[in-house]
């Protein structure tokens, strides 16, 4: 479904509220040997056919490309930057949680005369890396993302049922693109060499815009295990590296890599993959919710409270790798339903494991979303929502084995199931 929402002179701002993605391309060449590759915008682990090199793909904030255009010396080169979001955005309102997967550009400049959004350009196109060796004039955003976000949040948030009594962003990817454009007397699009403008008033002036000297850097760090230096391993989207020479995980934090804490269920069949899960320890306020009994009360299963329940602390279960909203939700309101309570170990799995695509904070960032999954009846919800506060204090990563079905990977012990092919769409979220 697509959805026009501002028309402009050039084109339309347009949403896809689509389940999946197409993933930019990115040209690129080896760090270490200079061989030209082409990356996928996922991909975090970079192994070079080449120099046989791994190497891991970092940043300070987020990625900036941009989109190149045939080569021409006569042409002024203004680079126009667009903001640009991937994610899930969920509302709880009085009938349930509402979820759209939204992947949308926009101008990052207030400028009427500049196309408002990349369109589906981007798609078509290798990106490449904006870094500081770019020759051109890049303009400066002066819209912020979070302004971004919260105008065509609360677009969203219209067509939604009220009240809203939440509502979060999860699994976004944010980067910049910039695209080219020269000036004759009219403004042209230097990809397609045509114009998207009318002609233009004498007085126009392209250096009233300010100008940002791009100053970035891609980098690129060697995927060797800080504790051992042996080879790290893992997917080539994966967030999360593993040693299976000294049994360690390690995972991006600022500018290096940081050992994370991390289990696996004990062994299964031989058929089995390991899908990662954060596992996370919060304190909450406004409910009462530190207990497996707790739970039971909150959640309003038909179970009788045993002994001992009391003193299972309850644990928040989140999908640590992206997949449709839906799929999503259901994922962590089960296995948080679930408690798994077997005697985890704090060992890599042998078997296949899939990739972490979901960070930590972006786990604790649904969190009162899986709440309001389970909490029952929903009348309590629209009451006590409001003020219910929860605090992440603690997290680990814990992989869960599940078996391969013709269609589906399924966990016995908690009744999940996810279908292959969904997981397989899922890549490009
Ligand atoms: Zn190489
Ligand atoms: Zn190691």
């Amino acid at each position: 479904m697509k959805i026009c929402l501002i028309p402009s002179i050039a084109t339309n701002v347009e949403i896809n509220c689509k389940e999946s993605t197409i993933n930019f391309l990115i040209e690129h060449q080896c760090p270490q040997c200079g061989a030209p590759a082409i990356l996928e915008e996922t991909d975090r682990l970079f192994a070079c056919q080449y120099c046989r090199v791994n190497s891991y793909l970092m940043t300070d904030d987020f990625f900036r490309y941009l989109l190149p255009h045939p080569p021409d010396e006569n042409k002024n080169i203004v680079y126009f930057p667009y903001w640009r979001f991937k994610g899930m955005l969920f509302f709880c309102g009085p009938s349930g949680i509402q979820n759209r997967f939204v992947d949308v550009s926009h101008q990052a400049i207030d400028a009427s005369i500049f196309p408002i959004s990349v369109g589906v350009r981007s798609q078509a196109m290798k990106l490449r890396f904006a870094t500081a060796e770019m020759v051109g004039r890049f303009l400066k955003p002066q819209q912020s993302f979070d302004k971004f976000l919260s105008t065509f949040q609360e677009r969203f948030g219209k067509s939604m049922p009220k009240p809203i009594l939440h509502q979060s962003n999860i699994g976004e990817t944010l980067s910049l693109i910039y695209s080219p454009f020269y000036l004759t007397d009219k403004l042209y699009d230097a990809i397609l060499n045509k114009p998207v403008s009318a002609k233009l008033p004498e007085n126009f002036n392209l250096d009233e815009f300010s100008g940002d000297r791009p100053h970035w850097h891609i980098r690129f760090v060697s995927a060797l295990c800080p504790n051992c230096g042996w080879n790290l391993e893992g997917e080539r989207d994966t967030l999360v590296l593993g040693c299976k020479n000294c049994n360690s995980a390690w995972y991006p934090v600022g500018k290096r890599l940081k050992q994370l804490k991390f289990a696996k269920f004990p062994n299964t069949g031989d058929r089995t993959i390991y899908l990662p899960f954060w596992r996370i320890k919060a304190e909450f306020s406004g409910i009462n919710l530190e207990s497996y009994a707790d739970l039971i009360a909150v959640a309003n299963l038909p179970r009788v409270v045993q002994n001992g329940w009391e003193d299972i602390p309850f644990r928040f279960w989140i999908p640590a790798f992206k997949v449709r909203p839906k799929v999503f939700l259901h994922l962590a309101t089960q296995t948080t339903l679930s408690q798994p309570r077997q005697k985890l170990v704090s060992e890599l799995p042998q078997a296949r494991i899939y990739a972490t695509t979901l960070p930590i904070n972006e786990a604790v960032e649904c969190l009162k979303l899986t709440l309001a999954g389970f909490m029952k009846p929903r009348k309590t919800i629209m009451e006590r929502f409001c003020d219910i506060k929860i605090d992440a204090k603690s997290f680990s990563l814990v992989f869960m084995p599940f078996n391969e079905g013709h269609h589906e990977f399924i966990q016995p012990d908690f009744q999940l199931t996810i279908n292959k092919n969904v997981l397989a769409l899922s890549k490009n979220l």
